[in-house]
């Protein structure tokens, strides 16, 4: 078989470089192994984030008392796991997006593909030669440890398909997965068991999140332990674990989740046809996602931050650049990241103590209770703006539409929007966003300023 273009891996990053050229009237062969649309419709973002809803609703109704009179929740299931089923996964069938592709005029082959050139694959025992373009986008997996992966456990594809919650659940790592997941399912009635490596939770954002979060959590009645060294585990019962913590208690549930991160395969793709390290934690890419002459790579694959938008952006500019027409190279600077908790945690850019490795930076901050909409609202959170010589390099913004909020901060990275000029505009009242001017103007925001 012979195409224009080949593309391996049709999750959010390879179906729209597939589905761009395939418009633009390129011969394009889309293969997939799985499903048409990856990870983030069928068992990441969508589904976890229908869950999340679903959790902050019943948030909301528990928060009925003291501001609208009483209320008695009872937590159901039911609609989660139809609606994941349905209206998410459509019971995890691609039929709809492999006739989009098809309708777009592309072909597919389901398949596992493997690099054998700089222009071939081959996949079900056949050639795959790419007369113009070979494009991979065969994203990430649930890294399991070791440890962990001799005893029955969930990572995120068995955990956002269940159809019944278990009564205990252990999850393994307080990153962005392990904490939307716990605190959703924990607000569901399970009785839920966060073990942390590291010191602290979201461990890549600023310390003022991560103990917020903690602090959240713990007040929702969610076990959470941090710096803990994990010695030994084993099978409880016919599903679930038990969790041996160095110097620490043994902790149990009747389900283990491991959200221990994501990694590449890149020696299943076979990249050392390509003179790559099979060994290399990504692909890398140049400015317009080229690996080499020929080859383009983009989305979770590249490293350069496992998000859906990410893997959207750099399929625009691969697609752009194949098509012979270039965007400008990517820019990763004003990179948005949100983990979907209540608050939601959205930040862009650096941290403060990234930025403080470059150099000097002024810092403002200001709590959500104390802006007027956060104080409204009972909201919890903080705005925080890492600026240098006048610039906003990184912000965070925790609240209860953090994530929403965060686009104002964005916007301010990537425009290289000048502090003063965000101090000088007007911000509605009340709104979540405005706590962005009261850290800018606030007493002890000027005096960080001042160098106080
Ligand atoms: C629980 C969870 C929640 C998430 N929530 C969010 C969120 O809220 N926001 C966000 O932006 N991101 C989120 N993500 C991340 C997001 O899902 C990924 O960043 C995104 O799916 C990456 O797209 P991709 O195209 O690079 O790879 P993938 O979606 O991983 O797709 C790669 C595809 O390649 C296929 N493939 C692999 N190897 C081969 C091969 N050799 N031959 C043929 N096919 C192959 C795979 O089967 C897969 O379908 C979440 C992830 C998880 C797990």
């Amino acid at each position: 078989m012979e195409a224009d273009a080949v593309v391996v891996g049709l999750g959010p990053g390879g179906e729209q470089v597939a589905e761009e050229l395939a418009s633009a009237g390129v011969d394009v062969v889309g293969i997939e192994a799985e499903l048409v649309g990856g990870e983030c419709p069928y068992w990441g973002c969508v589904p976890s984030k229908m869950i999340v809803r679903a959790a902050d609703v019943l948030a909301e109704g528990r928060r009925i008392a003291g501001l609208a009179g009483t209320s008695v929740v009872t937590p159901d299931w039911g609609p989660v796991a139809r609606r994941i089923r349905d209206e998410a996964s459509d019971s995890w069938d691609d039929t709809v997006a492999v006739e989009r592709l098809e309708g777009k005029g592309g072909r597919f082959v389901r398949g596992r593909a493997r690099v054998v050139a700089p222009d071939a694959v081959v996949v079900n025992g056949e050639r795959v030669t790419a007369r113009r373009a070979l494009v991979l986008a065969t994203g990430q997996r649930a890294f399991v440890p070791p440890l962990f992966d001799t005893v029955p456990h969930w990572t995120n594809r068995e955990a956002v398909a269940v159809e019944t919650l278990p009564a205990s659940l252990l999850v393994i790592g307080g990153g962005a997965i392990g904490l939307e997941l716990g605190q959703a399912m924990a607000r569901f009635g399970t009785s839920v068991t966060i073990v942390e490596t590291a010191e602290r939770l979201v461990a890549h954002e600023e310390p003022e999140a991560s103990e917020l979060i903690a602090d959240v959590l713990g007040r929702e009645g969610v076990d959470v332990h941090t710096g803990a060294t994990v010695e030994r585990v084993e099978a409880f019962g016919s599903t679930g674990a038990t969790v041996h913590l160095e110097g620490g208690p043994a902790l149990r549930a009747e389900r283990m989740l491991v959200a221990t991160g994501r990694r590449s395969d890149l020696a299943g793709l076979g990249v050392g046809a390509l003179g790559l390290d099979e060994g290399a934690p990504a692909i890398p890419v140049d400015g317009r996602m080229r690996v080499a002459p020929g080859v383009w790579a983009v989305g979770d694959v590249t490293g350069k931050g496992a998000f859906t938008h990410v893997a959207a952006y750099q399929a625009r500019l691969c697609a752009a650049d194949i098509l012979g027409h270039p965007l400008p190279e990517a820019d990763y600077r004003a990179l948005p990241r949100v983990t979907f908790t209540d608050p939601e945690i959205g930040s862009v850019g650096l941290t403060e103590l990234q930025a403080r490795a470059n150099g000097a930076v002024e810092i403002y901050s200001e709590p959500i209770p104390e802006s007027a909409r956060g104080w409204i609202h009972r909201g919890e959170g903080l705005v925080k703006l890492v600026t240098r010589d006048g610039l906003v390099v990184g912000a965070t913004s925790m609240g209860p539409t953090g994530g929403e909020v965060l686009g104002l901060l964005a916007l301010a990275v990537h425009a290289r929007v000048p502090v003063d000029a965000l101090r000088s505009m007007i911000f509605a009242y009340p709104t979540f966003h405005r706590a962005v001017d009261s850290a800018l103007w606030a007493s002890s925001s000027a005096a960080k300023m001042a160098g106080a």
